[in-house]
């Protein structure tokens, strides 16, 4: 089964894949990233946030299809934005260590005589 789904968020069809030997397939929106699985159907159903798209159309090719984003491209994304994170946190961490040695060596050498 192999049906497109469509973000409701974002309105763009989500790239959908499958992991070998597993009938549940997976699809996640290449805009935000939302990852929804088949074996909640009722995600669906309620259009919590995906939907099967449905073929009213009967042409079979659109003209200009929904950009698709290869698992490739999902992953860098994923990659990238946990890189963020990471840097994030680095940066934090300096200011935090930066702010200890400050206090530290200001605690070791206080200035009170000039
Ligand atoms: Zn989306």
């Amino acid at each position: 089964m192999d049906l497109p789904v469509e973000c409701t968020h974002c309105k763009v069809l989500m790239t959908s894949w499958s992991a070998p030997g597993s009938p549940v397939r997976y699809y996640q929106c290449p805009f935000c990233c939302r990852t929804f699985s088949s074996a909640y159907g009722e995600v669906f159903r309620r259009r919590a946030g995906a939907r099967v798209v449905e073929h009213r159309d009967p042409a079979p090719r659109p003209a200009s299809p929904a950009p698709l984003a290869t698992p490739e491209e999902i992953r860098w994304k994923q990659l990238k934005s946990r890189a963020a994170r990471w840097f994030a946190r680095l940066e934090a961490e300096e200011e935090r260590v930066s702010a200890y040695a400050c206090a530290s060596s200001g605690a070791r050498t206080p200035s009170r005589h000039r």
